[in-house]
């Protein structure tokens, strides 16, 4: 009887939970502790193996990818990209409170080495990035994924007001603290800002947490690594985007 209950509770628990602890990966550093979005202790740290196993990329497996059409980061069908040119990044980064947090980024295999590289020296220099967990716990809205200044790369979606395939469809472009580093497009003298509540993060010449400028470190690292940022636009600002 109690392995009857234990097996049903087994269950319920792999068909309701999105989570992404990847219990099904044992090539992967212990991951039965790790969830995305929450701080960690230098004694879980050490337990894992230490920092450096806490920079992986890991393979979009069945769970995973459930968990990526349920939350709508990638389509059911008719995807112009395959899962297997995608990976689950995983990192530590540092928040404003200095508390040390798990991070997860769905990206193009494409650029996984390079923000690996990136991701780890904004850690050693403790570079703020408040939150890194995939978009699906925002139902892949971007606009309340920004909104929670939450840092993503991958999502299947278009460009903002055409048709066109956006860079994170294609998991090659990143979107760093974007509530402080908001996208502003003026035209016909009406502006718009994503997310919307960014508004008091649109004067870049006003000094808050989190600005990405040319004199910030990540800018400095996503362009040394061959990367673009919105930053620089003319037509628009995205400054919390890099894309290669
Ligand atoms: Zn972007």
């Amino acid at each position: 009887m109690i392995r009857l209950l234990l097996t049903v509770f087994l269950a319920t628990g792999v068909v309701t939970e999105c989570n992404r602890t990847q219990q099904d990966e044992p090539q992967a550093a212990p991951r039965q502790e790790w969830v995305a979005g929450q701080a960690v202790t230098a004694e879980a740290i050490a337990g894992w193996g230490g920092e450096e196993s806490c920079f992986a990329v890991l393979p979009i497996d069945s769970a995973m990818a459930a968990c990526m059409v349920e939350g709508g980061s990638y389509p059911a069908e008719g995807a112009l990209i395959s899962l297997d040119e995608l990976c689950c990044l995983r990192v530590l980064h540092v928040n404003a409170d200095r508390d040390t947090m798990c991070g997860e980024m769905i990206c193009n295999k494409a650029i996984a080495a390079d923000l690996l590289d990136i991701f780890r020296e904004l850690y050693h220099q403790s570079y703020p990035i408040e939150r890194m967990v995939p978009i699906d716990e925002y139902g892949a809205d971007d606009e309340q994924s920004m909104r929670a200044n939450n840092s993503s790369s991958f999502c299947y979606r278009v460009i903002a007001g055409s048709t066109r395939l956006s860079k994170h469809a294609s998991g090659m472009a990143v979107d760093l603290n974007p509530l402080y580093n908001p996208y502003v497009k003026t035209s016909n003298g009406k502006t718009v800002i994503q997310p919307s509540t960014a508004g008091p993060y649109v004067n870049r010449k006003a000094d808050f947490p989190y600005k990405i400028d040319v004199n910030d470190e990540a800018y400095k690292q996503f362009v040394a690594h061959g990367f673009t940022w919105g930053g620089a636009w003319t037509s628009l600002k995205d400054y919390q985007h890099f894309e290669k």
